[in-house]
């Protein structure tokens, strides 16, 4: 496609046109992953709103699921973590949906990353699940119940996993039990075995996906940081839903390309990278992407947030088929916020081991704290996690109490000026 052609494209669209502009007009790598992005999203859409016509099964399955067995048995995962972010992002007015959600009885408490995508399937409108799958109960009550609530309401069966609140060999073991119980009960439904074959095939496609994230990593270490704030979404959406696939390695594959060619020609945040930001929770899916190229272009990167810390996952054997769901449940385990909130916050392999790591890699400046009102356990032990790593690092912390994904709570323009106003106070680039 032409710049031309482009440039009419988005003058088509108005009422995208300033996310189509981000993703398509401002840089030839960030437009290549757009343009791979609309390739796997309108092959994962596809995929969901085909499966009943092709006589699949639909799991909704929780952010922290690995996707790889369920598509090892010829399951449809769908994941309203990744549809409500994409909502709150693409859609013009996202905020009806929420309103849905809290009518069919999910309310504001709840966490808003499923909301969205939940608020529309009790409502009647687009797929309804067939069953519902989490492999993290107890790290967040408010995801946990919610997948409760949805499997009651929906009147479909609920697999979940008796997660140990604790780290360590003995309660990994007993949690490999659990997601292997939990694997049986998926091939029950399914109706039919794991096959090894075909597990290895889908896990040595997901290997390919750790390989790119890894050299991602890598990358983030230059200054500027050639991984433009916007690629972390994409690769969330990619390992929550669709990790074994090759849509979702080609993604991942093409953001690591997109990433080498800026690092080629130096390119990151302008006019040049005077802040380094480390989000120590999520991130603001803002409408329109507004937010992650408002940093870039105002001299500020946003070099990770938790739900882009994969970095604890160890490669899987595929020896065999207890290898790999062995590696798979490692990877549960390990998933973001299934580990660092799983018991206490200073433990080893917990919520302050893992940003002090982050700091290691990539340096930093300041910590961000997108403080989520449904995140009771993060708001119970911030004060004592960031207290502990702010005495390791020396490092300022911001902290911004507003909603992650509806805006309504607190604008962007207002998380846009709290973090001027720390800039500023400070004294940060
Ligand atoms: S930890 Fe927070 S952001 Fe994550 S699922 Fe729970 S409430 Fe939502």
């Amino acid at each position: 496609m032409t710049e031309r052609e482009l440039e009419d494209l988005v003058a088509a669209v108005p009422s995208q046109a300033e996310v189509l502009r981000h993703l398509f007009l401002s840089d030839p790598a960030i437009r290549r992953v757009a343009m791979e992005v609309s390739r796997w999203a309108g092959w994962y859409l596809g995929m969901v709103r085909g499966a009943k016509e092709e006589g699949k099964k639909v799991v909704l399955s929780s952010f922290n699921t690995a996707p790889e067995v369920l598509y090892a048995l010829d399951l449809v995962p769908l994941v309203p973590e990744v549809l409500t972010s994409f909502a709150t992002i693409f859609l013009e007015d996202p905020h009806v949906y929420f309103d849905w959600s809290v009518e069919e009885g999910l309310l504001e408490t709840m966490c808003t990353s499923q909301r969205a995508a939940c608020g529309a399937i009790l409502k009647g409108l687009g797929l309804r699940p067939d069953i519902v799958v989490t492999a993290a109960p107890g790290s967040c009550d408010a995801n946990s119940k919610l997948y409760e609530y949805m499997a009651v309401r929906l009147g479909v069966p609920y697999l979940g996993i008796d997660c140990p609140t604790y780290h360590g060999e003995r309660a990994f073991r007993y949690y490999l039990k659990e997601y292997r119980h939990q694997v049986r009960k998926l091939e029950e439904f399914a109706g039919r075995k794991l096959e090894e074959e075909r597990l290895r095939e889908v896990v040595e496609e997901s290997e390919k996906c750790r390989r790119c994230y890894l050299e991602i990593n890598d990358l983030k270490r230059a200054r500027p940081n050639p991984v433009h704030s916007c690629f972390n979404i994409f690769l969330q959406a990619v390992k929550f839903s669709s990790v074994g696939t090759p849509q979702g390695t080609r993604l991942f594959e093409t953001v690591l390309e997109a990433s080498k060619d800026r690092l080629r020609r130096k390119e990151g945040a302008k006019p040049e990278e005077r802040i380094r930001q480390i989000w120590v929770y999520t991130g603001f899916y803002s409408p329109s992407m507004d937010l992650w190229f408002w940093l870039e272009e105002n001299g500020m990167s946003y070099v990770v947030d938790i739900l882009t810390l994969f970095h604890a996952e160890r490669p899987i054997d595929t020896s065999s088929l207890d290898t790999m769901l062995e590696g798979l449940a490692q990877r549960c385990w390990n998933y973001p916020m299934t580990r660092q909130q799983r018991g206490p916050m200073d433990y080893p392999e917990q919520w302050l081991e893992d940003y002090l790591w982050c700091v290691e890699q990539w340096g930093g400046d300041c910590f961000v704290f997108a403080g989520h009102p449904a995140c009771k356990n993060t708001w119970g032990g911030f004060q004592a996690f960031i207290r502990a790593l702010q005495k390791e690092t020396g490092l300022p912390c911001l902290k911004i109490e507003a909603d992650c994904w509806d805006f309504r709570v607190s604008p962007v323009s207002e998380i846009k000026r709290r973090i001027l106003e720390f800039n500023e106070t400070m004294g940060l680039g």
